[in-house]
């Protein structure tokens, strides 16, 4: 089998080139092609001899995803559902506002972690995704809408810190000046809270921004609907979060509201109690339903009042807008099961 050029960081495919006798330039020059041109063959590689691409052609392959379909939302948001090579479905989206061109990526097919409110959580849990597609899922988005991609954020398809090997691999790509070249201050890993994902990063060199969902602050409700709260217990959570903020970047904590489980006042206030004492910023997301979940949005008015009573407090709030809900690209949407149904195709 022909080695994939696209498995290989700037460092390896140097070493790769000089392995084979090729000065180790040349790795450059094609991370480059790969990453920056969308090339997906040698042909393309009009800086290198033909008689050099023709050897390298015998050697080496070059993966990449496949588009199946597009789906665009009325609001520009357009959910990209992707083929992988052993035929696996994997979704991403692309979320414009403004100048910021943003990607939600997907790091696993289906998840292991079964949040009870989560679309994906459906799902049977198939495999990790490998760092160049992790990768492949933002360079692809951003050929296929002509644009620069200028922000990152993991909270597609799956956990991102139970593959976190994989994941920073692919933020060593996607930051690279001669990879995506997208900042990792405009990167966002978003995790249920994975306690040794979050000691991980934090010793890495790696300068990256965390969002934690908590959602419900109370700790039983939590380990009902996120039942890998058994192993991570809030306080557990809450501890590594402030190193992370006082460390590194400050950690936003995002609440998913849903009607009638954690929308109340008094959510809210034990919300702010457990914060206390943490440089962090909350974002609150209003529920997206799923056809073949039980859980509600809440009302707009119930939204506002626990909005207005979180901004009394020290804390940055957002409120997040809601994107395309209709083709079901919003958070805790993603499933690759009722794949794209609502909306126009676009592809
Ligand atoms: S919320 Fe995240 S961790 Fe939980 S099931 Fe969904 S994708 Fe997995």
């Amino acid at each position: 089998m022909k080695n994939n050029l696209k498995s290989h960081s700037i460092i390896s495919m140097r070493d790769t080139m000089s392995n084979i006798g090729i000065e180790p330039y040349r790795g450059d020059q094609i991370f480059k092609w790969i990453w920056q041109k969308n090339a997906k063959d040698f042909s393309v590689m009009t800086d290198i001899s033909k008689e050099l691409r023709k050897s390298l052609s015998s050697k080496f392959t070059i993966s990449a995803l496949n588009i199946d379909k597009i789906v665009q939302a009325k609001d520009g948001s357009k959910k990209f559902l992707l083929d992988t090579e052993d035929n696996k479905k994997i979704e991403a989206v692309f979320i414009p506002e403004g100048k910021r061109k943003t990607v939600c990526v997907s790091t696993q097919i289906g998840c292991p972690l079964h949040c009870k409110f989560c679309a994906t959580g459906l799902m049977d849990f198939k495999r990790n995704l490998k760092a160049y597609e992790i990768v492949d899922e933002i360079r692809i988005i951003q050929e296929n809408i002509d644009s620069k991609i200028t922000n990152i954020v993991f909270m597609g398809m799956g956990e991102p810190l139970l593959n976190i090997k994989e994941v920073m691999d692919a933020i060593k790509i996607t930051c690279s000046p001669i990879g995506l070249s997208i900042s990792q201050r405009h990167t966002i890993i978003s995790t249920v809270g994975l306690t040794q994902g979050i000691h991980t990063l934090l010793l890495s060199p790696l300068k990256v921004k965390l969002a934690i969902s908590l959602n419900f602050p109370d700790e039983e409700m939590r380990k009902e609907m996120m039942p890998i709260t058994q192993k991570n217990p809030l306080k557990e959570i809450l501890k590594i979060a402030k190193e992370y903020s006082l460390k590194k970047n400050m950690v936003t904590f995002e609440y998913v509201i849903i009607d009638k489980l954690n929308d109340r006042i008094k959510d809210a206030r034990r919300l702010l109690k457990l914060l206390k004492g943490i440089p962090s910023k909350i974002n609150l997301i209003p529920y997206n339903t799923y056809p073949s979940l039980p859980f509600k949005r809440p009302s707009d008015k119930k939204i506002k009042k626990f909005h207005q009573y979180l901004l009394n407090s020290y804390h940055t709030i957002t409120l997040r807008k809601s994107r395309g809900q209709e083709i079901l690209a919003g958070c805790g949407q993603l499933a690759a099961l009722h794949p794209l149904k609502s909306g126009d195709d676009v592809s």
